[in-house]
């Protein structure tokens, strides 16, 4: 069984609170861990939620604020530490190269793993295909160069048994059909349905801008921040962020499926507010308003069209 999950691993913006952490999350996709915005703190939060360094693949920074990028000093070490078998590669805006340099090299160590640097710059664009995903990245809106990152899965097709049956193909000759399209005047169309590939984006520190609804758009699961509540609209517009009535149109519009709001300020203390002010903007699908060290999952597919 392939597992697509989200690990929260912290949820505070700009300052750790006693209920929170800085930033942190990790996604799950298949076989595959991707690290996004490792704050301060992030390994403990990875102990506390039982996400092991072996785990890690890929490492997405959207910019170079403390709460998304402190951590990377702590993470990268550990992955050497524990010696991971396998490449990890990081992504991060081009701009912040300096920064990205002196997290990697805070202290000294001993490199025993490949850490890959692949940094983002421009509008963003395609940075990596593998067949369970694309991944890509848009330029967000911030006081510092911010990117924002999405996961595509390629539609595939999901064979029918019965139908299959019907045509008396089986064995070796579904792979036959499935890799040419068509076997004794039976179309692979006949005997398979469209499989909807799914979507996941990850959206942090930003205002409203372009890259927001790009990435936004049809996600089955959009993690994005809602600094403000609605009646500090002005603050988030001034400091590059959004407010939950805001983040929750974006998913509205967007037909998000799961909305994950996250990113919350310290001046806050009634998380129920931000999910509150969600569903009056006129979010009405699945939403949860993150917690330290929760698990959501992914979706399950939609249905063939
Ligand atoms: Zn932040």
């Amino acid at each position: 069984m392939s597992v697509r999950e989200l690990v929260v691993l912290g949820t505070a913006s700009q300052v750790p609170t006693r209920h929170r952490n800085h930033n942190g999350y990790l996604l799950r996709w298949d076989g595959e861990g991707i690290l996004f915005d490792p704050g301060e703190g992030t390994q403990r939060q990875m102990l506390r939620a039982g996400v092991a360094a072996h785990d890690l693949n890929r490492l997405c920074v959207t910019h170079f604020h403390g709460d998304h990028s402190l951590g990377l000093a702590g993470v990268i070490q550990r992955i050497n530490l524990d010696r991971v078998p396998h490449p990890v590669v990081a992504h991060y805006p081009r701009s912040g190269q300096r920064f990205f340099d002196r997290l990697r090299y805070a202290t000294a160590y001993r490199e025993t793993v490949q850490l890959v640097q692949e940094p983002v710059s421009g509008g963003g664009g395609t940075l990596a295909g593998t067949p369970a995903y694309e991944l890509w990245a848009r330029r967000l809106s911030h006081p510092v160069e911010a990117y924002g990152y999405a996961l595509v899965e390629p539609d595939g097709r999901r064979m029918l048994p019965e139908r299959l049956a019907a045509h008396g193909i089986a064995g070796p000759d579904v792979g036959r059909l499935q890799r040419e399209g068509s076997l004794g005047g039976v179309s692979l169309d006949e005997v398979s349905e469209v499989r909807r590939g799914q979507r996941f984006a990850f959206v942090m520190d930003t205002r409203l801008c372009e890259g927001v609804y790009e990435l936004a758009e049809g996600c089955d699961m959009l993690v994005i921040e809602s600094t403000f509540l609605d009646e500090d609209e002005r603050l988030a517009v001034e400091h590059g962020h959004l407010t939950a009535g805001q983040a929750a149109r974006v998913a509205a519009d967007a037909g998000v499926r799961h909305l994950v709001l996250t990113h919350f300020s310290q001046r806050y203390a009634d998380p129920a507010e931000f999910e509150r002010q969600a569903r009056a903007a006129g979010f009405d699908g699945e939403l949860t308003v993150a917690r330290d060290l929760m698990r959501v999952s992914l979706p399950k597919r939609r249905q063939a069209v």
